[in-house]
């Protein structure tokens, strides 16, 4: 394996990024050389499974690609990989934007990938169709991150929909898992539903906030607090540390209003200050903590398991959607009926059994 970095493509941008393809990135150049075409999907899966980031980064664009025999080829390079995959662990991180996701993760990034572990960093930003990549494909600030020969970092897939992202993502964790990345960061933004994409797809899932003037817990989504497993109060430093302090205090004190979680687990409130690196080493602790705990437990497992369960009903329901809109007779009645609404010729209700009926 070299470690000299390369670059992978940004599939929103459609311009390369600086990422760390930290493996023998010929072996792929030299299959396409010899045979005079595109590595087929039981080399690309082969080059994954040796470690190989470029072949990790075309697997990754096929499975964003809505072409068929894209699709079908990453299909066939998931089914390959599938053996050597869940052999890690997985973190989702949320948080609004501006709290210091990127910032946290790279510290917390940087301190786990000194200690030989080898990170993954995906995202989930549905809005990233709209924004051209709001998280992680502009991110500069990841510099140290992105020059470490133990880290990937891949952009969220542009996409239409929240369920279509996400199914992206997930399988993005089956390549990097498959790949030899024993830690997989999963970031999004703390807007709309995609924390609870994430949530769906992590072992562990932590929730970032920021000390505010005291009123801390108003305007908190109740649903998120749920499902955190820790809540980090970022930029705990300077004239901050006492808000920080107090807004500790006020969380934990809410947090004991919640149910225990199934597997008996207490989320916790920690501090940390991203750009000073303080209470990083904490985080990682109690993430460990938890892993093992969970282990112990057959929560780890279990929850795997539910999660395979929902992802599956996930991927039908994204594929009955699709196939409904993407059929050319929808289209064209969709078109119809809208505009009947539109003059109250017909209800919503009329117009959508009928539209269902044709398919
Ligand atoms: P994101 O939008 O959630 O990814 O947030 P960023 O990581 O881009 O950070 C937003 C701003 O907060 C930047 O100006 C960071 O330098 C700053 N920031 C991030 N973490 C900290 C921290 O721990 N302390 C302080 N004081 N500023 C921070």
């Amino acid at each position: 394996m070299s470690s000299k970095p390369s670059h992978s493509e940004d599939p929103k941008k459609g311009k390369k990024i600086s990422a760390n393809e930290n493996t023998n990135e010929g072996s792929i150049a030299k299959l396409k050389a010899k045979k005079g075409r595109l590595p087929t999907a039981n080399q690309l899966a082969e080059a994954i499974i040796n470690g190989d980031t470029v072949a990790l980064s075309r697997a990754i664009t096929l499975t964003e690609s809505t072409k068929p025999e894209h699709i079908e080829k990453a299909n066939k390079i998931l089914e390959l990989c599938l053996p050597h995959a869940n052999n890690s662990i997985r973190i989702g991180i949320t948080g609004v934007p501006g709290v210091g996701k990127s910032t946290f993760i790279e510290s917390l990034g940087s301190y786990i990938a000194n200690k030989k572990n080898k990170l993954a960093v995906l995202a989930i930003d549905p809005s990233s169709s709209v924004s051209k990549g709001s998280i992680l494909g502009d991110k500069t600030r990841m510099e140290s991150l992105v020059n470490n020969p133990n880290v990937y970092i891949r952009p969220s897939a542009a996409g239409t929909s929240l369920g279509g992202v996400a199914r992206k993502t997930r399988e993005s964790i089956i390549l990097c898992e498959a790949c030899g990345f024993n830690t997989i960061f999963i970031e999004t933004v703390g807007v709309g539903q995609s924390e609870t994409a994430v949530h769906s797809m992590a072992d562990f899932f932590l929730l970032l906030k920021l000390a505010g003037a005291g009123d801390e817990l108003q305007g908190i989504k109740r649903g998120i607090i749920e499902l955190a497993d820790a809540i980090v109060i970022n930029k705990a430093d300077g004239h901050n540390i006492k808000n920080a302090e107090k807004a500790k205090t006020e969380f934990n004190n809410a947090l004991h209003l919640y149910q225990p979680k199934s597997n008996g687990w207490t989320p916790e409130v920690l501090l940390a200050s991203a750009i000073e690196n303080k209470g990083i080493q904490e985080i990682w602790e109690l993430i460990e903590n938890y892993i093992e705990k969970s282990k112990t437990d057959r929560s780890f497992h279990q929850k795997r398991a539910e999660q395979n369960k929902f992802w599956l009903y996930q991927t039908i329901d994204e594929h009955l959607k699709s196939n409904f809109y993407q059929n050319e007779r929808i289209k064209s009645a969709l078109g119809q009926q809208l505009k009947a609404i539109e003059n109250n010729e017909t209800t919503p209700f009329a117009a959508a059994q009928y539209l269902l009926s044709i398919l």
